[in-house]
């Protein structure tokens, strides 16, 4: 029996909602218009408008992740592909890898080491905090890991390993290759590959670099590099093989159909960071970031991260009692047409402060959105005071001539 064309299908139209939602979660981001111009465009896959694109997508990157690195490269799939490029090209068979784990996301890349059969040791640190380099360098020094892997934000729980420079010198003053998930922060924050040595930089599209998800990047230290090219047993992993993926990304000749639209958009959000430049980027992330913290403490609700770890680029609020976060999510959708994220576990939900997420215009809609939600909801918040504080949060920087 032949399958029939299914019945009831319909146009996106008749799915989508008639106004797009504000995407203020913990990602994917909005894009800008261009990002979405360059989307829609299909090209050959090979050949001159293609090798110029790489060429420029990989310069641009070199600034983004602030390295020489010659070994950028990309991957067709999300943030985790990349995570997976990264960690199964460096990561061998029996190797000793220290894990820091803050959340969700570093246990992912312990999770990828231990599936490579690698000896991985977990190192959690308490929910809430930083890790601390001198447990870390405590913990090398007794177990001597080859590889490292740690976030820069851990957007699960809103905690930012903000040691993060010190603790990849102390690995490599020990020998051990240093693998870091920035998939929130990258451009959102300062991060130096070269300058802190790092050797492996994980992002993806959605998130600190305002572009599509589906297309990510993965940058390589020449160290890394020539670990990689040292190893004598065949990767098990033919899409994410490095050496395979240098083929296109450098050597300008063919691994698989890469995702060409997706890589035209990922090109123009890295011209428009450029063209932004990172200092200015930084500042617009903090002033909009630290604007919507004291907006929300202000309106009388609390911050889950205390100040010393908390991560900028993604915002954590504990849900009021009486509440509850589902409820919450669905009428500040559906009401305000304002998407947040809820989380994994913890009862929080969180708002994503990355790419264009930091806008003023968007920080006061969701700002007031939360507010009125939580109010229709039963909770007695200040929506007034909230976006005072807003206000002047963000007059503050301008005054200073820092934003
Ligand atoms: C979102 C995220 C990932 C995973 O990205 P996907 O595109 O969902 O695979 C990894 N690490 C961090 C820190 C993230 O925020």
């Amino acid at each position: 029996m032949p399958v029939a064309v299914p019945d009831g299908l319909v146009p996106l139209d008749n799915i989508l909602p008639d106004e797009p939602l504000l995407m203020m979660g913990a990602g994917p981001v909005p894009i800008p218009h261009r990002v979405a111009q360059a989307n829609s465009i299909v090209i050959n896959h090979l050949g001159d408008t293609m090798n110029q694109v790489i060429e420029q997508v990989k310069t641009m990157s070199r600034y983004v992740f602030q390295t020489r690195t010659s070994r950028i490269l990309g991957v067709a799939g999300p943030g985790s592909a990349a995570m997976e490029m990264a960690v199964v090209n460096i990561v061998r068979p029996g190797m000793k890898v220290l894990a820091i784990c803050n959340g969700f996301f570093s246990n992912r890349l312990a999770e990828m080491a231990e599936r490579v059969s690698a000896d991985v040791v977990r190192k959690n640190v308490p929910d809430g905090q930083t890790a601390d380099p001198q447990r870390v360098r405590e913990l090398i020094e007794t177990h001597r890991p080859e590889v490292l892997t740690l976030v820069q934000g851990e957007t699960s729980n809103t905690v930012l390993n903000r040691h993060l420079p010190e603790i990849a010198k102390i690995a490599r003053e020990r020998d051990c290759l240093v693998i870091v998930d920035a998939v929130c922060t990258l451009s959102t924050m300062p991060f130096s590959m070269d300058d802190w040595c790092v050797d492996a930089v994980i992002t993806g599209g959605q998130k600190g670099l305002a572009s599509i998800p589906g297309v990510s990047l993965v940058a390589f230290s020449e160290r890394a590099w020539d670990h990689i090219t040292a190893q004598q047993e065949r990767l098990r992993h033919w899409c994410l093989d490095a050496v395979l993926a240098n083929n296109f990304w450098n050597e300008k000749s063919y691994h698989y159909t890469a995702p060409v639209s997706g890589v035209l958009a990922l090109h123009e959000a890295l011209r428009l960071i450029c063209r932004e430049t990172l200092e200015l980027r930084f500042e617009r992330h903090l002033r909009c970031s630290t604007a919507l913290q004291s907006g929300i403490e202000s309106m009388g609700l609390e911050l889950y991260t205390r100040p010393e770890a908390r991560l900028n680029s993604v915002i954590g609020i504990n849900v009021p009692e009486g509440v509850e976060s589902r409820r919450l999510l669905a009428h500040m959708s559906k009401v305000h047409r304002v998407e947040i994220s809820g989380s994994f576990g913890l009862n929080i939900v969180r708002i994503g402060q990355m790419g264009e997420q930091s806008r003023s215009h968007h920080i006061f809609r969701t700002l007031h959105a939360l507010g009125a939600s939580l109010f229709a909801l039963g909770v007695n918040v200040d929506i007034p005071a909230g976006v005072a504080a807003l206000e002047s949060t963000l007059d503050a920087y301008i005054f200073d001539g820092s934003g």
